[in-house]
This record gives C-alpha cells, sequence and structure tokens, in this order.
C-alpha cells in the first residue's frame, strides 16, 4: 500500500491526529498554509471527489460536521474558515485519496483558482 494517508490510517506513519471515528479521520497538514490547516479524510481509500459513488457522498456531509467542530475546537468558527477539496491534476490535487482542507487563522485570499 503505497498511499501516505493510507498509511497514517493504518498507524504506519504517524500525523497529528485530532479526530477519528469509524468512517473519516482529521489531522494536521505537514506543510500548513495558514495557522489552521487540517485535513479531514475517509478512512477508505477513494481516490478522489471524481471516484465518489452516490451511496459515499453522505461521506461529505460527514466531513464538513466534523470540519466544523474542528473548526470551533480550533477557535476560527467566529473569524471564519475556508473548507476546500481539490480533484484531479488541473484541481491542484496531489494525494490520490480523497481530503478536505479546514484553512483559517489568518485572512485567506479571495481568489480560489
Ligand atoms: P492536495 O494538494 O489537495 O492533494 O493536498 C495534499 C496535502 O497533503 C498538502 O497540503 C500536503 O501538505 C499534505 N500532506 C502530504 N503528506 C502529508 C503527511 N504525511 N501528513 C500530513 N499532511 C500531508
Ligand atoms: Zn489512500
Amino acid at each position: 500500500m503505497d498511499c501516505i494517508f493510507c498509511q497514517i490510517v493504518a498507524g504506519e506513519i504517524p500525523a497529528d491526529i485530532l479526530y477519528q471515528d469509524e468512517e473519516v479521520i482529521a489531522f494536521r497538514d505537514i506543510n500548513p498554509v495558514a495557522p489552521t490547516h487540517l485535513l479531514i479524510i475517509p478512512k477508505k481509500h477513494i481516490p478522489s471527489l471524481a471516484h465518489l459513488s452516490e451511496a459515499e457522498s453522505s461521506l461529505i456531509g460527514d466531513m464538513v460536521n466534523i470540519a466544523n467542530q474542528l473548526a470551533k475546537r480550533e477557535g476560527i468558527s467566529e473569524s471564519g474558515y475556508r473548507l476546500a477539496i481539490s480533484c484531479g491534476e488541473q484541481g491542484g490535487q496531489e494525494v490520490p485519496h480523497l481530503h478536505l482542507h479546514l484553512l483559517g487563522g489568518r485572512k485567506l485570499s479571495n481568489e480560489l483558482g
């Protein structure tokens, strides 16, 4: 298994894990671009949003709920934050395991692309 996020799920490589349940795990991004930069991922290996089946799509709602809770815990719920999912090469996705970025703690750029 050469997926770095699957290795984090399996406990084979270390991560600063902030939350986990049966389906989802959240940890700090190793190369943060904002004071709060967390990744919320499904434990199941889903390569990207484009590979998400309709049956799996409720996972996204779960991930957003967890991100909202973590934003509160990080103290950025009031100041604001951004949730982002990159999909595929032109979408800027580098790790081919579906993940939701939670970014906050500074004023983020208004540019999305
Ligand atoms: P993306 O460009 O959307 O695919 O985002 C991948 C993110 O994963 C980047 O922000 C990386 O800094 C982050 N990342 C890569 N390897 C690790 C790791 N071992 N632990 C935590 N975050 C990682
Ligand atoms: Zn994976």
